[in-house]
């Protein structure tokens, strides 16, 4: 096989690159492929990054997941992974996660793949949970009821898990209940949008799978996990990203401050990111609702893959958005 296939690179973030088609290449121009390269305008001054992979403005759906297949059957032998989309609003977040029905993104083909790969067997039990963070507040996409707000809480002690009080999480025999149960819980958050302006750009969006084996597999655990994550639009989280850079207080009471008006959970991730991808012994994750939830899944072992989504008019601010994600800028 293609030796950078994301099979190989467990226990790892990778930092994936999709470029919207209508990108001018004046802004942002590409070296796709593994280990490719996008070059953006900043400052006057160009500025090439490297990144683990970098998709055309004509990559299909199909080998953006193809990249992505290795990773999300990893969970049926225990492993847990994560995939984002990030970018700004506008540059294809949904596209690449949901995609329209003719021609369907990486939820629905990466639950394809593990139903697929699953067999009729019921070798395997699997549950989902779907949730929204909007302004920090967690809300269960997926409740028999109107979403309300839910608790996240340390679990018990020596556990070491989070626990989100109330969430409900649904078996799903097959792959038709889950389309349904993904579509009802779309439409949960599309409600909110009609009331909240601007709702979906600011809100992150979760799929929980849980794959349970009937018999342990060769693998760390007897379960496995998938988080498919839309987050929210990053238009305002980079600018004071950039701004907490160049005055030099990366950290601290004015980087909380910029939180407070900002998209909290969207910083927190970068922070995480940046201190996983540096190995540095103290990571973050309390620092948000989105980084609580996915503590455990972002633990040793644990892959998670972030695919920035470059847009037509994404070329300003791209420099500052790469930076704590990862992309090392050329000497
Ligand atoms: P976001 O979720 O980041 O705000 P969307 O996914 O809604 O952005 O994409 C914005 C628009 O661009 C949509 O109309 C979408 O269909 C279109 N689009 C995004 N990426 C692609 C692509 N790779 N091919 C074709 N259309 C795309
Ligand atoms: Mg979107």
């Amino acid at each position: 096989g293609c030796p950078g296939r994301l099979l190989e690179l467990k226990g790892n973030i990778r930092v994936l690159c999709r470029l919207r088609p209508g990108t001018p290449s004046s802004l942002v121009c590409s070296e796709p492929g593994p280990g490719g390269s996008v070059t953006t305008c900043y400052r006057g001054r160009q500025h090439r990054f490297h990144l683990d992979w970098v998709f055309p403005p004509d990559a299909s759906q199909e080998e953006v997941f193809r990249e992505l297949e290795p990773a999300v059957l990893s969970c049926l032998r225990g492993y847990s992974v994560c995939i984002f989309t990030y970018g700004q609003t506008g540059t294809g977040k949904t596209y690449s996660m949901e995609g329209p029905p003719e021609d369907p993104g990486i939820a629905p083909r990466a639950l394809q793949s593990l139903f697929r790969e699953m067999g009729t067997g019921g070798q395997h039990r699997v549950t989902l949970s779907m949730v929204e963070i909007y302004n920090e507040a967690v809300r269960d996409l997926l409740a028999p009821g109107p979403p309300e707000r839910l608790a996240v809480r340390q679990g018990p002690a020596g556990q070491g898990g989070i626990q989100v009080a109330g969430l409900t999480y649904w078996d799903v025999p097959n792959l038709e209940t889950l389309h349904q149960m993904l579509s009802l819980g779309r439409s949960n958050r599309a409600t909110a949008a009609t009331a909240m302006n601007q709702h979906s750009s600011r809100s992150h969006a979760m799929v929980t799978l849980t794959l349970r084996a009937a018999f342990p597999p060769r693998g760390p655990g007897p379960a496995g996990t998938l988080h498919l994550v839309d987050l929210a639009g990053s238009e305002r989280a980079w600018k004071a990203g950039a701004a907490g850079t160049a005055r030099g207080d990366s950290d601290g009471a004015q980087r909380l401050r910029e939180a407070r008006t900002i998209n909290r959970s969207l910083l927190a991730l970068g922070g995480v990111m940046a201190a996983l991808r540096a190995r540095r012994p103290h990571v973050p994750f309390r620092d948000s609702q989105l980084t609580r939830l996915l503590q455990p899944a972002l633990g040793p072992g644990a892959t998670a893959v972030l695919l920035l989504q470059v847009g037509a008019g994404g070329g300003g601010g791209l420099h500052a958005r790469l930076r704590p994600l990862g992309g090392r800028p050329p000497v």
